[in-house]
């Protein structure tokens, strides 16, 4: 699996439709202070359906859509569309190249495709959750975010690691299974009690 192509389009600087071609292995983007490089990873992180504002370097999330400047116009919408390869089927999904488009209005109201069809966030959340890009997007390292992570505490750090890994999703379903089997096991104790007074 590897990312092939991003689409920008009113999305923070990138008014014009703007179509970025990656390839497998590593990818640069370079380009002078302000120029948008930053942007581009908010768009990927706001395409797998980041939900935090802050995360994108905002103050609101309608701060995505192009703004307008001295020359032009702001927008009314924002859209970004992530073409994924899935020639090793990393993604459960029936298809060898997998897009999602994310759109968002100034009304904030919000869109979903997964290849051209209307979907919930949760579907495009669970598409990639098994691809080690979690809901935490810890596959995202911004600025300054190595350091964070280099600093954390152990069990922070194996907190990260874990959910790139795929792992924290079943601790938490497995701690989930614990609490519900020991509000089970107290309610057989009190059955066997209830019955007992009955006898
Ligand atoms: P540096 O190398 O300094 O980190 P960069 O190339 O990463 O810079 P970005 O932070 O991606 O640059 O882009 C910043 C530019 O994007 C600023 O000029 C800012 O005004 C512009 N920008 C951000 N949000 C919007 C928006 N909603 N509408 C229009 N322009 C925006």
């Amino acid at each position: 699996m590897h990312l092939k192509s991003l689409t920008l389009k009113g999305f923070k600087s990138f008014a014009s439709a703007t179509h970025l071609r990656f390839e497998p292995g590593i990818n640069a983007v370079v380009g002078p202070n302000g120029s948008g490089k930053s942007n581009v990873v908010d768009a990927l992180a706001w395409v797998m359906g980041e939900q935090g504002a802050k995360s994108l370097r905002g103050g609101k999330m309608e701060d995505v859509i192009f703004a307008g400047t001295a020359g032009r116009a702001p927008l009314g919408r924002a859209e970004v569309t992530l073409t994924i390869d899935n020639t090793d089927s990393a993604l459960p999904i029936d298809y060898t190249e997998v897009s999602i488009t994310r759109r968002m209005f100034r009304s904030g109201e919000s869109e979903y495709e997964i290849n051209g069809t209307k979907c919930r966030l949760l579907d495009v959340q669970e598409l990639l959750s098994d691809s080690g890009i979690g809901r935490e997007m810890h596959v995202i390292i911004g600025q300054g975010k190595l350091d964070s992570v280099l600093q954390a505490k152990p069990e922070d750090r194996r907190g990260f690691i874990e959910e790139a890994a795929g792992v924290l999703k079943h601790r938490k379903r497995k701690e989930k299974a614990v609490r519900k089997l020991e509000a089970m096991g107290a309610n057989l104790n009190r059955l066997t009690d209830l019955t007992a007074e009955l006898r």
